[in-house]
């Protein structure tokens, strides 16, 4: 039941993960939802061209799943019948990282694993199907209604039919990395807000796989190859998914050649250490090569601006985007939503949502995870980065050459990288210690 508010109508722009989540908990409290989406959707699940990144590897981390599982029960049995394999994390990754590859590691770390598209397929019909959501595909939002710089009433939109005007109590971006957001806002006359960027210039090639008749899957369910400044330019995400099929994303950092077509994939794979060109060479392609670059991590700070209208808040990559490499878009947007969700619950009765105040807030929901993204990505960027980043890798990059032979370590960084445990895990003195010490000789699987 909604609460007793003066919030009728709250318009959601995009249907992405950030929307869908946010369209989820607004319908507990408004007592209609419309959520606007660019692209014609499908009413199967496929990559569509408003979601690019459909296309390549996208891995849910433990938290993420365990937010999105609370918001609909049973999506994780749901997506199982889908097809979608669900694995423990310690026993069946193979991590090739810089030192060696952890050997199994039992941590009762259920992880399951999907195609983008499946998953958003889902959380689409489980959204719509709550009486109070309508989602209106084919639409584009062009801009923002106003009653006055200070006040926003809506969005205008427009689709082959002609242009219009949507009324909403709240307006929710969520339109990705395509936002138009920081323009709408200097065309109300309110500031532009600050842009800060930081970029690995990391590429994704991407493809997937079936496996011939009689052949086994490999034993793995997930493939991990991470990038590291300076030496480890390229690396690869790999995941069983629904269709007993292999995702396979190869990245790379700069000045990473990548493949440019079906032929040299398997040429690009096998440059990789791990068992990756290994694997796929015997696999029957099912795609072709898809390619995507727009990888930078990007912040808008929208919770430094002096003025916000009231009206509107915005989320997702809409206003902090991470190098996907570190997996992290999906799971922030699962939080962002819940943050949501605590501050229309935390109202008083009848009182609008503080827009400015969820700015602030949302932005040290993300502070942690752009921590953890541009500390490394940093030292791409830039050969002599500033000692903090310094220090910060130097402790992580030894922190990872530790995990291969130290299991506890290694559980607590799967935590720490699934975001289910936070960094004072690592505060333990002989965690610690075993860092500092660092990695003794070689040990792989
Ligand atoms: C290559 C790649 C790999 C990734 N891998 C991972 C991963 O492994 N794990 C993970 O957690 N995250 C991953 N991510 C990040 C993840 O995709 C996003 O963080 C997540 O989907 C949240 O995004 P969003 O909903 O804010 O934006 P999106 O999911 O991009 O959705 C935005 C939506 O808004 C619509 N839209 C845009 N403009 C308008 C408009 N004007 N009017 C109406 N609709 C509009 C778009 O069509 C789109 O549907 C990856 C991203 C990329 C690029």
């Amino acid at each position: 039941m909604p609460m007793e508010t003066d919030a009728r109508h709250a318009v959601v722009v995009g249907a992405g993960m950030a929307g869908l989540a946010a369209a989820r908990v607004l319908a507990d409290s408004f007592e209609a939802v419309t959520v606007i989406e660019r692209d014609t959707l499908s009413r199967a699940s496929a990559p569509r061209g408003g979601a690019p990144q459909g296309h390549h590897v996208h891995g849910l981390l433990a938290l993420g799943a365990e937010v999105f599982e609370g918001y609909f029960p049973g999506l994780r049995a749901e997506l199982e019948q889908a097809g979608a394999p669900v694995w423990d994390w310690g026993e069946k990754l193979c991590a090739v990282l810089p030192k060696g590859t952890p050997p199994p590691t039992p941590m009762g770390m259920p992880i399951q694993t999907f195609s983008r598209p499946l998953l958003e397929h889902v959380l689409r019909q489980r959204v719509t199907a709550l009486g109070s959501v309508t989602l209106r595909d084919g639409l584009t939002v062009t801009g923002l209604r106003t009653a006055s710089p200070g006040k926003v009433t809506g969005v205008r939109v427009k689709d082959g039919d002609g242009e219009d005007e949507i009324a909403a109590d709240l307006v929710v971006d969520a339109s990705g990395r395509s936002s138009h957001l920081p323009q709408w806002l200097t065309a109300l006359g309110l500031p532009s807000p600050r842009t800060t960027t930081v970029d690995a210039q990391v590429g994704y090639a991407s493809r997937t796989f079936s496996y011939p008749e009689g052949q086994a899957p490999p034993a793995w369910m997930g493939l991990l190859q991470p990038l590291r400044a300076p030496d480890f330019h390229k690396g690869c995400y790999a995941i069983q998914i629904e269709n007993n099929a292999l995702h396979v994303t190869l990245h790379g950092a700069k000045g990473a050649q990548l493949p440019h077509g079906d032929d040299d994939f398997l040429a690009y794979a096998k440059t990789l250490r791990g068992p990756i060109a290994e694997t796929i060479a015997s696999l029957t392609p099912t795609s072709s090569v898809r390619r995507y670059a727009r990888t930078v991590n990007r912040k808008i700070a929208y919770h430094r601006l002096a003025r916000w209208p009231d009206g509107l808040i915005a989320l997702g990559d809409a206003v902090c985007t991470f190098n996907p490499a570190y997996g992290q878009g999906m799971t922030v947007a699962a939080l962002e939503a819940r943050l949501l969700e605590q501050m229309l619950g935390n109202r008083r009765a009848r009182t609008p949502l503080d827009g400015q105040e969820f700015q602030k807030r949302l932005a040290r929901v993300t502070a942690s995870s752009w921590l953890m993204a541009t500390t490394p990505d940093r030292a791409w960027e830039d050969a002599r980065p500033a000692w903090p980043v310094k220090a910060g890798n130097w402790f992580m990059n030894r922190l990872i050459d530790t995990v291969p032979h130290d299991p506890r370590l290694y559980t607590a960084f799967s935590g720490l990288f699934h975001m289910t445990a936070g960094p004072l895990t690592l505060a333990n003195p002989r965690l610690l210690s075993s860092v500092l010490i660092g990695p003794r000789p070689a040990s792989t699987r």
